[in-house]
């Protein structure tokens, strides 16, 4: 019997949405205009006031946190070793150098106890990534930030609708970057978001957004830096804002189904799971490291497997010093055990809001028979 393929992610974009979409499409202006404002206000007001600009992608918001906070060529940035590339990338994109620092197994978070050894004259940023939406401990990180007198930039990506202490991740702190990516928590198809921290790093962003230029009362134009194009247009933040209005029940199901995954496999010795002491924690993927070399298959092979099983499988990631170009400008992944471990044996199972409390159940029936038919 062949069943359809359950994917390891799956975008909900309600009804509602599709209408709102449809008039933006039909009104004649669909590029950046009055949505795009209106999805910034509505972010602001979530994240207690502060600024907040949206953009194209994580990935853009990433790199012009760094422009804004002033880093360039002859600084080093703190990286965690396990993340998507574009966390490294943006990093040298901008000039800068990555230090990478390796990551806890049971959190897959940047190991803070290794950031002190890590900080050098050049050292102007630490960019921590809420790995799978569970938050760095921000208490302690702002704490090491403030003693060696760092910028914070948070590779928020997984991890809109998590929440330290109570209070929403974006809320607080220093340079924040959220994704909406259509395999995030909430999407606008393509997108990210940037909160800062001051009116006047809010209008670099802004030029730094749009081609560096700025345009006066009397709609004369004048250009202050070379800017990047990288605007949100209005048909995807109305998205954005169909979307936003779901987060909480997003996160909330997402957070049950999680739960679930922990409960069936609770009694299970075959990987290691990620930790379920989790208040706060807004689940984007939820990842199991399996040991492949002792089950004697590789992870491609254990990818086909489960697909023949009509199970999707993500990987989320290999680490980044192990790249072929990372290894090239010098790195060496072995420096960073945890972080080497986990990218060779962490595994995304399914974990969308749409899927049924079954579906887990059946992912974890068959994850049980592919590695113990080994
Ligand atoms: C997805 C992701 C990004 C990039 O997000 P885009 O919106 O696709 O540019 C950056 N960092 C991490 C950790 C991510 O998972």
């Amino acid at each position: 019997m062949n069943r359809p393929l359950l994917p390891f992610a799956k975008p909900d974009i309600d009804e509602t949405t599709i209408a709102a979409v449809s008039d933006v499409l039909r009104s004649g202006w669909i590029t950046t205009g009055k949505h795009a404002a209106r999805f910034e206000q509505t972010l602001s007001e979530m994240m207690g006031g502060r600024q907040v600009r949206v953009m194209t992608s994580a990935t853009a918001a990433l790199e012009i946190a760094l422009a804004v906070a002033g880093i360039g060529p002859g600084h080093e940035v703190i990286v965690p070793a396990l993340s998507f590339v574009a966390s490294a990338n943006v990093v040298l994109r901008v000039g800068a150098r990555p230090v990478f620092v390796d990551v806890d197994l049971a959190t897959r978070n940047i190991d803070l106890d290794q950031i002190d050894a890590a900080v050098t004259p050049r050292t102007k940023a630490i960019m921590p990534v809420h790995f799978a939406g569970l938050p760095v401990d921000l208490d302690r990180l702002y704490e090491l930030a403030e003693r060696h007198g760092l910028r914070v930039v948070e590779d928020a990506a997984h991890a809109i609708g998590s929440r330290w202490r109570d209070t929403l991740i974006g809320a607080l702190g220093d340079l924040v970057c959220f994704s909406f990516h259509p395999n995030k928590t909430m999407t606008t198809i393509e997108g990210g978001a940037l909160v800062l921290s001051s009116a006047d790093e809010a209008a670099a962003c802004e030029l730094h957004r749009f081609h560096g230029l700025k345009r006066d009362a009397e709609g004369e134009s004048e250009v202050y830096l070379a800017g990047g194009k990288s605007n949100l247009s209005d048909v995807a933040a109305v998205i954005g804002l169909g979307q936003l209005a779901r987060l909480d029940g997003f996160v909330e199901r997402r957070r049950h189904l999680a739960h679930r995954y922990l409960d069936v496999l609770a009694d299970w010795k075959g990987g290691v799971l990620p930790p379920r002491g989790d208040d706060g924690h807004s689940w984007h993927i939820f990842t199991v490291l399996l040991p492949f070399d002792r089950l004697g298959m590789t992870r491609g092979e254990f990818i086909r497997a489960m697909r023949a099983q009509g199970v999707g499988v993500g990987v989320h990631y290999s680490a980044i010093p192990s790249f072929e170009f990372y290894r090239r400008l010098g790195y060496d992944a072995r420096a960073y055990p945890q972080a080497l471990r986990i990218g060779r044996e962490t595994v995304s199972l399914p974990l969308f809001p749409s899927m049924a409390d079954g579906d887990v159940d059946r992912v974890c029936g068959v994850l049980r028979q592919v590695v113990g038919r080994r």
